[in-house]
């Protein structure tokens, strides 16, 4: 089986369910990503150049575990309090997280 085929199959599994199938712990968190109206005034949304060279902003007050089927609370909740303090990515580094998931390269002029 394919990478690409493994990851259509994941696509209909909960976060929970990809975890357990690799033996790890579903922490999940969420990060804000600022839009603003185009200044050309055309109404549309873009990217807020704040979201570059900064951590985005956490939506949690903790990463959360609450979807996690594994039977190691104990285990699970250090490794939810690690994530804590692991850094999230600013808008850059949040686009090739994007696009290694979604299977696009990324290229820079
Ligand atoms: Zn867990």
């Amino acid at each position: 089986m394919t990478t690409t085929e493994n990851l259509t199959d994941e696509q209909h599994m909960t976060g929970g369910e990809r975890a357990a199938a690799r033996g790890a712990h579903y922490i999940e968190e969420s990060v804000s990503v600022y839009l603003m109206r185009d200044l050309a005034g055309t109404n549309t949304w873009v990217i807020d150049p704040a979201n570059f060279d900064v951590a985005l902003e956490t939506n949690y007050d903790m990463p959360s575990n609450a979807e996690c089927p594994c039977a190691v609370p104990e285990e699970c909740a250090e490794i939810r309090h690690r994530m804590h303090f692991a850094p999230t990515p600013d808008g850059e580094e949040l686009m090739h997280m994007l696009a290694d998931a979604l299977g696009y390269t990324v290229t820079k002029p």
